[in-house]
This record gives C-alpha cells, sequence and structure tokens, in this order.
C-alpha cells in the first residue's frame, strides 16, 4: 500500500492506535497524516477520545464472569443458548447415520443365514 486515501486513513486509526498495523501500513498512513490537515485534525480528535476511554476506571472481571455470562444468556433466551448438550444432540447425524447403515447391513447378513432353504448349497 502506498497511498492511502481519507477513508482509508480513517479506517486505519484504531490499528495504527494499538500498533497493529504492517510497517508499510504505518508509514503510509503517517505520511498521509503529514500531507493532510484534515486526517491530521481527524486522527486527533480519535486520539483525544480514545485517551478519556483509557482513563476511565478498569476494573478487573470476577473470575466466574464468563460463567455468569453464559447462564445469564441461557436463562434470558429462555435455554436457546448455552443450553448443556444431551448426549443425541452431541453425536453427529454422520456417525449416527454410518452406524444405521452398518445395522441395516448386519441386519440383511443375519436373515440370509437364518434362512436356510434360501441358502444354496452345494
Ligand atoms: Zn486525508
Amino acid at each position: 500500500m502506498e497511498n492511502v486515501d481519507h477513508a482509508q486513513a480513517n479506517e486505519l486509526f484504531s490499528a495504527y492506535w494499538d500498533d497493529e498495523l504492517a510497517p508499510e501500513q504505518a508509514s503510509a498512513l503517517e505520511e498521509h497524516l503529514r500531507s493532510c490537515v484534515v486526517c491530521r485534525r481527524e486522527y486527533q480528535t480519535f486520539e483525544q477520545a480514545i485517551g478519556k476511554l483509557g482513563n476511565m476506571h478498569r476494573m478487573v472481571a470476577p473470575s466466574d464472569f464468563a460463567v455468569a455470562v453464559r447462564k445469564q444468556i441461557n436463562r434470558r433466551s429462555k435455554g436457546r443458548f448455552f443450553t448443556p448438550k444431551r448426549l443425541a444432540q452431541r453425536v453427529p447425524f454422520e456417525v449416527l447415520s454410518l452406524v444405521m447403515l452398518g445395522l441395516v447391513v448386519a441386519i440383511y447378513i443375519l436373515l440370509q443365514f437364518a434362512q436356510p432353504s434360501a441358502l444354496k448349497l452345494p
């Protein structure tokens, strides 16, 4: 990427702030910011907004936070999400159909042997 336009520059702001841009992207953005007042001002606004967010009090999530969130979602969705799966739901249907097919073949073979009259003995 050699040149970035205004829209691209704006899209890169947050990644640039997080230091997640590839070196050539970062330098392309810096190049654009040097030459473009509009985007420079835009980026300053972005920086200020992020800076204010960063100053906000950080809270550490309790250790059971993820579990509690899952439970909450499960309750509020009336069990539509995060319901512990029953065995029938966990067995993949591909495996199930193969097992059924095997069973049918097994029964067929058993029936063949169970009918001596149908067997042609030499
Ligand atoms: Zn620009």
